[in-house]
């Protein structure tokens, strides 16, 4: 018996260093932390081909990357024939002609998607012009005039939006609900603000950017106004998420610009202005 319980003494001792050995405790450098093995979560992600197989497409089927949208604005129409010449042309005529010429250059090129808020001689709301460009996804709006003021006024504008038109962008994002890049609706007035101001501090130097950039090409090729880079309060300009100008093409009230502006070549001088400054304004993206 007591044979017995030295033997098991003995082994008491041996064991515990036995399963010591059989299943090693990692031993820490200092400074380094044991490293949890990370759990593998089942799910379709975690599949052991989880490699996707390579899709195979027919040449040519990719789809087309998108083309910047340009919508073009003839103002006027309709009932509203806008300024009158002091030969009698509607100002509704010569921008109905220079937009659809306008846009008919920039479809040829086959480098944008246009949209025209009219092409005919109808009467198109300010709203609804608006709201054209907002769910056509512009990229820029080019609203198209033609002056009117003294006789001896003459030459081309650009316009962009006047700081002091910007509480009413605000005012009629609310109003309408447009959405923004977040739904103005569910955000607290203060938040909705910002918003509008981060879109409106965006859009204003890509307006002014094509804005400079048109007044570049049209030199030279039109006669220009002094201070040709003008600010105004126009309805159209007011979408805060919309690059957008509006470009008086001359002086209907002038006999020259009045006459100018009545030929289609000239005309073609100032659309090819037009389509030389998108390219840039859009190259420089
Ligand atoms: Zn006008």
């Amino acid at each position: 018996m007591t044979r017995i319980l030295i033997i098991l003494f003995w082994l008491s001792l041996f064991i515990p260093a036995a399963s010591a050995a059989a299943v090693p405790v990692p031993q820490l450098k200092p400074g380094l932390e044991l490293q949890q093995t990370p759990v593998r979560v089942p799910g379709p992600r975690y599949f052991e081909n989880a490699v996707p197989f390579p899709v195979l497409k027919p040449k040519g089927s990719a789809p087309s990357p998108r083309k910047p949208v340009i919508v073009i604005d003839p103002g006027h129409g309709g009932s509203d024939p806008g300024a009158v010449g002091i030969k009698g042309t509607y100002e509704k005529t010569i921008t109905t002609a220079a937009a659809n010429e306008l846009a008919a250059r920039l479809r040829k090129s086959g480098r944008y998607t246009v949209i025209l808020t009219r092409n005919n001689d109808s009467y198109v709301k300010h709203d609804d012009r608006l709201r054209i460009a907002r769910e056509g996804q512009a990229d820029l709006f080019i609203s198209i005039h033609a002056d009117s003021a003294g006789k001896n006024a003459r030459g081309a504008a650009v316009y962009t939006l006047a700081d002091r038109a910007k509480g009413r962008s605000k005012r009629i994002v609310n109003n309408q609900n447009w959405i923004m890049d977040i739904d103005l609706s569910t955000q607290t007035d203060p938040v909705g603000d910002i918003l509008v101001d981060l879109a409106q501090r965006k859009t204003e130097s890509q307006s002014d950017a094509f804005a400079g950039i048109l007044l570049e090409e049209l030199q030279g090729k039109t006669e220009l106004i002094g201070n040709s880079h003008r600010r105004a309060g126009y309805y159209v300009l007011l979408a805060p998420d919309v690059p957008a100008v509006l470009l008086e093409l001359g002086y209907i009230s002038h006999a020259t610009d009045e006459k100018l502006l009545k030929t289609k070549k000239h005309r073609n001088k100032l659309t090819a202005s037009v389509e030389r400054a998108i390219d840039r304004y859009m190259a420089g993206l």
